[in-house]
């Protein structure tokens, strides 16, 4: 993990993106939460993605960068409902912008934002994706001029994001990283985590390691692992405390889809192979 300190870290990513990375690190946030700002400096409007959580210090990075760009914001977007990204949508009313986010009844004072929407703002063209998955309301946002496309959760800068079932779902995470390639990213700026610089060949490790993990669920349930902290310490073996709960969570999300395909059924809370 990569430790950030306790200022945010800002880094220019390309001719229209700036990364400001929250000091909120974890395991379950890897460094940080990142916000984007995101604009063409010569229109002084700019796009803030996933303000992130409520640290006065980060606002104030956010601020100070956006003076040093010579931009104000213009709007705001949620790319999810986590608190880690949107904890600070207030600050869109401070800046006087307009928040948006998928599912407005999640993200309080945001405006609906729909799957291809583009967003007003001037000089870089924004189009909005639904990539649901890590959990229903789950947004990705292409920029056009470079191809860029900002993930949030749906796929992170290292290792696999957890789906938050029962928000969260398997066949929809498989369908979204289709839907991801589709798009041809030629970058992927996660919601923590560093850019990825080969998003078809990462797009297609992770739906192998979903399937992989599939394969080892089964193969607990046939050794006679029953409940989802059983299933869990045979899959996850070594992990980390912190990520217990999101692992329990995945592992529901993969369970699930087995039973929907028949090849697992559930008593309660023990599950058996089919
Ligand atoms: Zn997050």
């Amino acid at each position: 993990m990569t430790d950030v300190g306790n200022a945010s870290a800002v880094r220019s990513l390309d001719a229209v993106t700036v990364r400001v990375r929250a000091a909120n690190p974890s395991p379950l946030h890897l460094s940080g939460t990142n916000t984007y700002v995101i604009g063409d400096p010569t229109t002084g409007e700019a796009l803030v993605v996933d303000p992130g959580p409520d640290l006065p210090d980060h606002r104030a990075t956010i601020e100070a960068t956006m003076a040093d760009l010579g931009v104000h914001v213009a709007a705001v977007v949620i790319t999810h409902h986590h608190l880690d990204h949107s904890e600070a949508v207030g600050w869109a009313g401070l800046w006087g912008a307009v928040a948006y986010a998928f599912d407005p009844s999640r993200v309080p004072g945001a405006r609906p934002l729909a799957d291809r929407a583009t967003l007003p703002l001037a000089g870089v063209a924004v189009t909005a994706r639904h990539l649901p998955g890590h959990c229903s309301d789950q947004m990705g946002l292409q920029i056009e001029e470079t191809g860029v496309v900002l993930t949030g959760d749906h796929v992170l800068g290292e290792g696999t994001t957890f789906l938050a079932w029962p928000d969260g779902d398997l066949g929809q995470y498989l369908a979204s990283l289709q839907e991801l390639k589709a798009m041809r990213p030629t970058a992927l700026y996660p919601g923590h985590g560093e850019v990825v610089e080969q998003p078809a060949q990462r797009i297609d490790d992770l739906a192998a390691h979903r399937a992989q993990r599939t394969a080892q669920i089964t193969a607990a349930l046939a050794v006679g692992a029953q409940t989802v902290p059983e299933i869990v310490a045979q899959v996850y073996p070594g992990l980390d405390p912190h990520l217990r709960s999101a692992a329990g969570r995945s592992v529901s999300a993969h369970l699930t889809a087995l039973e929907a395909q028949g090849m697992a059924r559930r008593t309660g809370e023990r599950w058996h192979g089919a």
